[in-house]
C-alpha cells in the first residue's frame, strides 16, 4: 500500500524527440511500514465481512437480483433502455407518418426507413420502420428526434440471438397511415383498406435478401444430419 503526496510533484521540463515538453514528475509511492499494511488488510478483509453477515441478517437490504428466477418480479428503473419500439393506441394504430426526423438524429443509421405514398390518402405514410438493433446504442436520440411521440424505449432486455442479422426489427405491424388519419375515416371496411398488415411485425428482416437458416431452439433434440449436409444453427 503506498500513496503519493502531491506537493512532492515536481513541475519541470524534458526533451521529447528534440522537443522540450513541461512535465510533472509524480516521485515514488511512499510505501507504509509492513505493520500498517498487515492492519489496512485485515481492516478491509472486515469491512467486506461485516457487509456479507449484515446480508445474511437483513436479506431485504441485498441488492444482487437473483435472475432469472425472478423474471416475473424483475424491476427496472423507469428511464433503463432496452430496445426501441414503436407506440400503438387502444386501437393498434401508430403515430408515425415517416417524416424522417428520427432516421436523420441516429448516429449509427440503425434506423432505416421505407415509405409509400398512401393509395387512398395520396399522402406520405410509413410502409416498414427497420430498427437494426444490431448496431443500436441506445442513446435515446431517435425518441427525442420524434415529434409525434411515435416512438418509446422499452424495458425488454432480453434479445440475445445465435445470428446478429436476427437483431433487424421492423417495427410497425401495418403499413399506412398514422392513428389520426385512420380515426377520421368512420367505415371500418374503408380504414382496413388504407392499412397493409406486415406479416413480419417484430421479426427479422435480412439485410442480404436471404433467407436466415433455421434456429434451434434451446433444450431442442439436435437434428439428424447425413454427412455433407448442413445442420441447423445451434
Ligand atoms: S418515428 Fe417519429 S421521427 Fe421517426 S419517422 Fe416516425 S414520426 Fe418521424
Ligand atoms: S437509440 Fe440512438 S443509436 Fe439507437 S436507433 Fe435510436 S438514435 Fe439510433
Amino acid at each position: 500500500m503506498g500513496r503519493v503526496d502531491f506537493s512532492d510533484v515536481k513541475h519541470e521540463t524534458r526533451a521529447f524527440a528534440g522537443v522540450t515538453v513541461p512535465v510533472s514528475v509524480v516521485p515514488r509511492f511512499k510505501r507504509q511500514a509492513y505493520p500498517t499494511r498487515f492492519l489496512f488488510a485485515i481492516k478491509g478483509l472486515l469491512e467486506g465481512m461485516r457487509l456479507t453477515f449484515g446480508y445474511l441478517i437483513s436479506p431485504s437490504k441485498v441488492v444482487t437480483r437473483q435472475y432469472p428466477e425472478n423474471r416475473a418480479t424483475l424491476k427496472f428503473p423507469e428511464r433503463y433502455r432496452a430496445s426501441l419500439k414503436f407506440k400503438f393506441d387502444e386501437n393498434g394504430y401508430q403515430s408515425c407518418n415517416g417524416c424522417g426526423s428520427c432516421e436523420r438524429a441516429c448516429p449509427n443509421g440503425s434506423i432505416i426507413l421505407q415509405t409509400r405514398k398512401g393509395a387512398v390518402t395520396g399522402k406520405n405514410e410509413i410502409e416498414r420502420y427497420i430498427w437494426r438493433m444490431d448496431s443500436c446504442v441506445l442513446c435515446n436520440a431517435c425518441v427525442e428526434a420524434c415529434a409525434f411521440g411515435a416512438l418509446e424505449m422499452s424495458h425488454e432486455f432480453e434479445n440475445a440471438v445465435y445470428d446478429r442479422r436476427l437483431l433487424v426489427y421492423t417495427l410497425n405491424r401495418y403499413a399506412g397511415p398514422t392513428a389520426n388519419v385512420l380515426l377520421k375515416e368512420e367505415d371500418p371496411e374503408k380504414r382496413a383498406a388504407m392499412m397493409t398488415k406486415l406479416d413480419a411485425y417484430g421479426g427479422p428482416v435480412p439485410m442480404n435478401g436471404h433467407a436466415l437458416p433455421t434456429v434451434r431452439a434451446l433444450g431442442s433434440p439436435r437434428a439428424e444430419t447425413k454427412p455433407g449436409e448442413g445442420g441447423a444453427a445451434s
